[in-house]
């Protein structure tokens, strides 16, 4: 560990929020006396992640009775890992764990990650799911086809099954902030640091109240950052498809002037569209493949922030200013 940074907070809990006012009297109900009863001094950063419902007005009713809980409210919806960007940049404890709102990962399980990673000197302790039999089956589907692309790009130390419920030491909370990437995808960055790690299980519970905020839009938005900012495999695939469908083409050049030669002419019109079909297709999705990396690039060069702070609770007003995403000096 390096000198504290804290001021004496030990763990800071970073929880995004949108939209949840349905869960959050039971979370914090939970969350607290589980932090309470852990004997270490703490934060909870509340990131209300451009709520459009009460989120924010509950947690500032929260807060009166709540002292170590703290709000950071971005101006706009920003996302799940912007949100979460946000809570780790403004965090000051000397472990910093994050976790969702709804109660899918059990607070209590924080305790066992602390001291988990204060015993075996641990910079990442991740919460691995081990069962997830109360999500869809589409869900369980989709998540193990993820999990199994992500090893196979980022690299064997990608958990199986370990979603944004984690703790992370302040060591490994600096060397994220310093990263300059902006679509950042935490479940395969924080591997990707390849920092000492540890893994606690749980069992993936319900949803305690409301909707899941991750409409399948949002997951496949997820599953295209993750790839375009891990691998540039896509790009070679148009290559690939490429090879192929100028291989079938002299296989059906071959062919026709065989059948011509026998005198039966192919009757063409029918192959003729296939095959215009066919290279039309490769072409548009070797231009999308292509478009998605232009449009990474697009982001990097605009650095644009990833979120705007419109208050943090343990600022006075004024100080909150909005941090672009790690530490980059804009020369
Ligand atoms: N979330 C957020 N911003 C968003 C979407 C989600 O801060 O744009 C939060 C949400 O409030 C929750 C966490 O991210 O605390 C995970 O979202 P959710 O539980 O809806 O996802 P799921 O568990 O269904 O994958
Ligand atoms: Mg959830």
């Amino acid at each position: 560990m390096s000198a504290s940074t804290s001021g004496g907070t030990v763990l800071s809990v970073v929880v995004p929020m949108y939209n949840e006012e349905e869960a959050l009297p039971a979370f914090t109900a939970r969350l607290r006396p589980v932090l309470d009863s852990m004997g270490v001094t703490y934060e909870v950063v509340a990131v209300d992640d451009g709520s459009a419902d009460k989120t924010a007005a509950l947690l500032r009713d929260f807060m009166e009775v709540w002292p170590e809980l703290r709000m950071i409210r971005l101006r706009r919806n920003s996302g799940h890992q912007a949100a979460l960007t946000a809570g780790l940049n403004l965090a000051v404890g000397d472990y910093v764990a994050s976790i969702d709102a709804d109660l899918q990962d059990p607070p209590e399980k924080i305790a066992e990650m602390l001291e988990l990673a204060q015993r075996d000197r641990l910079d990442i302790v991740y919460g691995v799911r081990d069962d997830r039999s109360t999500d869809t089956g589409f869900k369980r589907w989709t998540a193990g086809a993820y999990y199994r692309l992500m090893r196979r790009m980022v690299g064997r130390q990608v958990p199986s099954n370990a979603g944004d419920f984690r703790l992370l030491s302040r060591d490994a909370v600096e060397a994220l902030r310093e990263l300059p990437d902006q679509q950042r995808v935490y479940r395969l960055l924080v591997p990707w640091l390849g920092f000492p790690s540890g893994e606690v299980y749980y069992t993936r519970e319900e949803r305690v109240a409301g909707e899941t905020k991750y409409p399948l839009s949002k997951m496949i938005r997820l599953a295209v950052d993750s790839i375009t900012g891990f691998s540039s495999a896509p790009l070679k695939l148009a290559t690939w498809l490429g090879t192929l469908a100028f291989f079938a083409c002299i296989l059906l050049v071959g062919f026709s002037i065989t059948v011509y030669l026998a005198g039966n002419p192919v009757p063409g019109w029918t192959s003729l569209f296939v095959g215009i079909l066919f290279v039309g297709a490769v072409q548009l999705i070797c231009v999308g493949l292509l478009g998605e990396y232009v449009a990474r690039i697009y982001t990097a060069v605009q650095r644009r922030p990833a979120y705007f702070v419109a208050e943090d609770t343990a600022r006075p007003v004024g100080q909150s200013a909005a941090r672009p995403v790690g530490r980059q000096s804009r020369v």
